[in-house]
C-alpha cells in the first residue's frame, strides 16, 4: 500500500437547496454533508434513484454551487475561487465521466480526445501518439474519424473515457460510469478508473453498480440527502446489506 496521498476533497457541511418556480416549499437535496478524499483514493457514493447521488457529485466537483457550508478542491475554496481559476482547474485537473459526455460537436473523435493535451499545451505529435493508444486500449480505434453525432451512446461513453485517460486528472468525478454499458465495455470502464488510480487519481463515483462500487476504498450510502453508513472496502454484498438497513434498499 502506498502512504496515504494529500487531501484533494474536502466538503464542510454542505447543503444543496433547489427552489423550485410554483413549488410551495424548496427542495432540500442534501444537507450538513462533510467528507474527505486523498489523492489516489476512490470513494463511491451508492443509494438509490433520487437519493441526491448526482446533485452531491456536481457540488463537489464544482460544477454547480453549494448553497450552505464549503467545498475545498485541490486546494481551491470553490466558494471563493474567481471564474478563470476554476475554469483553470477543471480543465487542467479534473476529469469528468457524465452521463452526456460533453464532447465538442465541430470536432471528430479523436480531436476530443486530444483535447486536454492541447489545453496543456502537449505537442501534437505526442498528444495525438497518446490519444491512439487510449482509443486502442478501449477498442475504439476505428471510430477516431467518427464525428459525436454518428456515436451511439455506449461509443461517446468510449470518447470520454479514452479523453479521462489522456488528461491525467488529479481528481475524477463519475457519474454511473457504467449505466449503460454492456458488462465488456463496465469492465473498460473498471480498468481505467483503476488505472487512473493507480497513478494517483483520486475518484468519486456516484454509482447503482455495486460491483463496481465494490472496488472502492470507501463506499458511502446516500439516503434521502444525507450519508447513510461509511464502509472500508466492503463486498458488494456488504454494501447491498448496509443499503437494505435504510428500508429504501436498491432501486434498479
Ligand atoms: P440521484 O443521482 O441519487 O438519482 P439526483 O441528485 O439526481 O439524485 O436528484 C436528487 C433530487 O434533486 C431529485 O428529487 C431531483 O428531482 C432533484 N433535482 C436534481 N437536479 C435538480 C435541478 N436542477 N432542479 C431541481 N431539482 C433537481
Ligand atoms: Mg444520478
Amino acid at each position: 500500500m502506498l502512504a496515504p496521498g494529500p487531501t484533494v476533497l474536502s466538503a464542510h457541511k454542505i447543503s444543496k437547496v433547489f427552489w423550485m418556480k410554483d413549488a410551495k416549499h424548496p427542495l432540500h437535496v442534501f444537507s450538513g454533508v462533510s467528507l474527505s478524499l486523498r489523492a489516489g483514493e476512490m470513494l463511491a457514493l451508492v443509494g438509490p434513484s433520487g437519493s441526491g447521488k448526482s446533485t452531491l457529485l456536481r457540488c463537489l466537483a464544482g460544477l454547480e454551487p453549494v448553497t450552505e457550508g464549503h467545498v475545498v478542491l485541490l486546494e481551491t475554496n470553490l466558494a471563493r475561487a474567481s471564474r478563470s481559476t476554476l475554469a483553470a482547474m477543471l480543465r487542467e485537473n479534473v476529469g469528468l465521466l457524465l452521463i452526456n459526455p460533453p464532447l465538442v460537436p465541430s470536432l471528430t473523435a479523436l480531436q476530443n480526445v486530444e483535447l486536454p493535451g492541447q489545453l496543456a499545451g502537449r505537442s501534437a505529435w505526442s498528444n495525438r501518439e497518446l490519444s491512439m493508444r487510449s482509443l486502442e486500449e478501449l477498442g475504439a480505434k476505428d471510430l477516431a474519424k467518427k464525428t459525436p453525432e454518428q456515436l451511439t451512446p455506449p461509443q461517446a461513453a468510449k470518447i470520454s473515457l479514452a479523453r479521462l485517460l489522456t488528461q491525467h486528472p488529479k481528481i475524477v468525478f463519475a457519474d454511473e460510469p457504467t449505466g449503460r454499458l454492456s458488462t465488456a465495455d463496465s469492465k473498460l470502464v473498471l480498468k481505467s478508473l483503476l488505472k487512473l488510480s493507480a497513478a494517483g487519481a483520486a475518484i468519486v463515483l456516484a454509482t447503482h453498480d455495486l460491483h463496481l462500487a465494490s472496488q472502492a476504498d470507501r463506499v458511502i450510502t446516500v439516503v434521502d440527502g444525507s450519508l447513510g453508513a461509511t464502509l472500508e472496502r466492503p463486498s458488494a454484498e456488504e454494501i447491498l446489506a448496509a443499503l437494505d438497513q435504510t428500508a429504501y434498499g436498491d432501486d434498479e
